[in-house]
């Protein structure tokens, strides 16, 4: 056994650049980028890129985008595909070994195999038929021009580890059929370059989804075989649609870049993936450092979770109401301090703002009709003399509340019609000093 001379936690993110990331695999990405903060550790993004065919340069940039915004700054970038002869050494020393071994069967046959042994009610595990071919069976095979795929002689025996977030966890391998690692090709599937990488970069947590349970139990295997240092392992709960049902369905409309397209703020997607699936309320946070401090792998349920679009739609909205102008200042055009104060409370999404803005600073007039036109005349005859502040609206509509009949609704809506178009919207308090005097007069006329 190794012993780990580190003194720092190394997490990673290891997404496949063969498409976009969704919120799953940003979830894993903040838990990872959240871990990483509080332990003061170190985050690498890691392309997950073995599968040269289907990988991309433009994914990965697209990836690097998101992780970006979603306010991630890896300390280090690594790409499996610049390691296939690290990958090499260690696979020829497995094969040296007799850890891994040449299997011929063709996917037809294994199939087949699968439903004779389903058929019999076995469990359809790999039966190890290849590791008793003779060295005739082999030659006729290359003969016939087969090449062999390469799995990994696990040694059916329990797994244990304490999980960080599902606790003690027992594998026995011999449940398991031997992983293939490397394809007839001589491609690597994701389990051993996952290893290497997770040793040779001294990893110390794995925090990843559920789906990759048994995974750890076939690579802790693998990585005690290649005389690594077993990380720490975290598995969280999957997340599953409102309604229930597992999200792949919808996943292109929720990846982080059509997230981030329809306008959500980063840190609304953030603190929703943070919190979804803990034992804390899901409530808006500004800042990172609010999420850190109160993160803690052991808050995460084993239950999965569900992503409410809906609720992420209210929890941007709700922190668009704390936002301070400092923080979105630069992203706002023709938007005054007073003015984003003003508004900020009545917004969903950030491009809101150019609505109310418009309404503030517009100078077209708004239909008023039958008997409020009467009204609206009298009221304009009331208007305060400038300077206006947030107490001129109550002084403007006690005075057309003592000359008029009216009172409640019939006092405020006209008025609201009247100088903003719209039944709903900011307090009027604070919006009509904001649209000054002159275009109030103008709006009653
Ligand atoms: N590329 C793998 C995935 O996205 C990485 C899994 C892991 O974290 O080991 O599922």
């Amino acid at each position: 056994m190794r012993l780990r001379h580190a003194i720092m936690n190394i997490v990673r993110f290891a997404p496949s650049p063969t498409g976009r990331i969704h919120i799953g695999n940003g979830r894993a990405a903040i838990l990872n980028w959240l871990f990483a903060l509080k332990t003061n550790g170190q985050f690498i993004l890691r392309y997950d890129d073995t599968d040269t065919a289907r990988s991309t340069q433009e994914f990965a940039d697209g990836i690097k985008t998101d992780v970006e915004w979603l306010g991630i700054t890896p300390h280090r970038v690594e790409w499996q595909s610049k390691r296939f002869d690290r990958y090499d050494e260690v696979a020829a020393d497995l094969r040296a070994r007799g850890l891994i071994y040449a299997c011929y069967e063709t996917a037809d046959e294994l199939d087949r195999r699968r439903k004779r042994q389903q058929a019999r009610g076995l469990p359809p595990i790999y039966d190890r038929a290849s590791l008793k071919l003779t060295a005739e069976e082999i030659a006729a095979f290359e003969a016939e021009g087969r090449k062999p795929h390469w799995r990994f002689k696990l040694a059916n025996a329990p797994v244990d580890w304490v999980d960080m977030i599902r606790g003690p966890v027992h594998i026995d391998t011999a449940t398991l059929s031997d992983p293939v690692l490397i394809r007839e090709d001589g491609t690597y599937l994701y389990t051993l370059p996952s290893v290497i990488d997770d040793v040779d970069m001294a990893v110390t947590h794995v925090i990843r989804g559920e789906d990759h349970v048994v995974n750890t139990a076939v690579q802790i295997e693998i990585t005690r075989a290649i005389g690594g240092v077993v990380p720490a392992y975290g598995h969280y709960s999957m997340l599953l649609g409102a309604d229930g049902k597992g999200l792949s369905k919808r996943i292109g409309s929720l990846s982080i870049q059509s997230l981030r397209e329809s306008g959500l703020e980063s840190m609304a997607v953030v603190s929703h993936a943070a919190l979804l699936g803990t034992s804390d309320n899901i409530h808006p946070c500004t800042d990172i450092h609010e999420l850190v401090d109160g993160f803690d792998l052991g808050k995460l349920s084993r239950a999965p979770a569900r992503f409410d679009e809906a609720e992420l739609a209210g929890l941007n909205a709700k922190l668009l109401h704390m936002t301070p102008y400092a923080s979105v200042a630069h992203r706002l055009e023709g938007v005054s301090e007073a003015m984003w104060l003003a508004v900020r409370g009545n917004m969903e999404k950030l491009s809101d703002v150019a609505q109310w803005r418009d309404v503030i600073n517009s100078s077209d007039k708004f239909e008023v009709a039958g008997d409020d036109v009467g009204y609206i005349a009298k009221a304009r005859e009331l208007l305060p003399q400038e300077p206006w502040d947030q107490t001129t609206w109550k002084i403007w509509t006690d005075a057309v509340k003592a000359a008029t009949d009216r009172k409640g609704k019939t006092l405020f809506m006209p008025l609201r019609m009247a100088l903003t178009g719209l039944d709903h919207g900011p307090e009027l308090a604070t919006l009509l000093p904001l649209i000054g005097r002159e275009k109030t007069l103008e709006r009653l006329s």
